[in-house]
């Protein structure tokens, strides 16, 4: 009898250590924080449709840059600004890096920059030769910070761009904001196009605004989208994703995981 319950008392024992174990291991189990990432940066490395819209974009610009050069007369040099990131270099190896690693930006960024690694996207470098060859002015304007202006300039040489110098490619310094280096380039220049990936890059109308007063300011626009305004897709980041945290940068994963979900405009089959 006695044996018996001592049995029943071991077997108890080790079945309630086996279920804590499997209770620990299951709130244990790490949960990918960057789980969002991973089909944004499938769609831009492996869809042919994003390869296809980048083409798209830079068609538009060369048609666009080729029929203001032929109908307007211009008192300044004509010139276009590019942002850098996810307009004319593919930094989404950077983005499966924090993927793999459940890490989150900037971790690991300054060392990307530094290999100066990131490939041209498709149809940029034909574009940009393009205008080169037209005598239009060719500006880089980055929120990369200056400090990285080196590896930059190296990455664009790298990746076959042309009018890559210092006085060409205007990295961040003191503010985020692109209008003050847009008015110095407008000063001597006529700017014929701008082409981004995020709508700060044209105008300063579209900063810090919640996702409706981003579709009024779009909105607002419409005409000089296609025309002066060329949009590359990003779906891996961008102002677009800070205005679904209000710009709470610094809130958790889980935070932004709510404010996620919470942003999501769902059909209900209950009404
Ligand atoms: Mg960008």
């Amino acid at each position: 009898m006695k044996s018996r319950r001592l049995i029943l008392l071991t077997t108890t024992v080790i079945l309630t250590l086996l279920l804590n174990a499997c209770t620990v291991s299951e709130s244990k189990v790490p949960v990918n924080k960057n789980e969002h990432l991973v089909m944004a940066t499938l769609y831009l490395q492996t869809a042919a449709e994003a390869r296809a819209l980048r083409y798209q974009a830079f068609n538009l610009a060369t048609m666009r840059l080729d029929q203001a050069l032929a109908h307007c007369k211009f008192a300044k040099k004509p010139a276009v600004i590019l942002d850098i990131d996810e307009t004319i270099l593919d930094n989404s190896p950077y983005e499966a890096y924090l993927i793999k690693s459940n890490q989150s930006f900037p971790v690991g960024w300054k060392a990307w920059l530094s290999k100066a690694e990131a490939r041209p996207l498709a149809g940029a470098r034909a574009f940009l030769q393009h205008a080169d060859q037209k005598g239009v002015d060719i500006f880089y304007v980055s929120n990369r910070k200056v400090q990285s202006l080196q590896s930059t300039m190296e990455n664009l040489k790298k990746a076959g761009f042309p009018q890559v110098r210092k006085d060409h490619v205007c990295l961040r310094e003191n503010t985020s904001g692109k209008e003050a280096r847009r008015q110095a380039i407008a000063k001597t220049h006529q700017i014929l196009l701008l082409l981004g990936d995020n709508l700060n890059d044209f105008a300063q109308v579209f900063e810090h605004k919640s996702v409706e007063k981003r579709f009024a300011v779009t909105d607002s626009l419409k005409a000089k989208f296609g025309k002066s305004f060329i949009v590359l897709p990003n779906p891996m980041y961008g102002e677009w994703e800070g205005a679904i945290y209000n710009y709470h940068w610094k809130m958790s994963a889980a935070q932004k995981d709510s404010a996620r979900k919470a942003a999501l405009r769902a059909f209900n089959p209950e009404e």
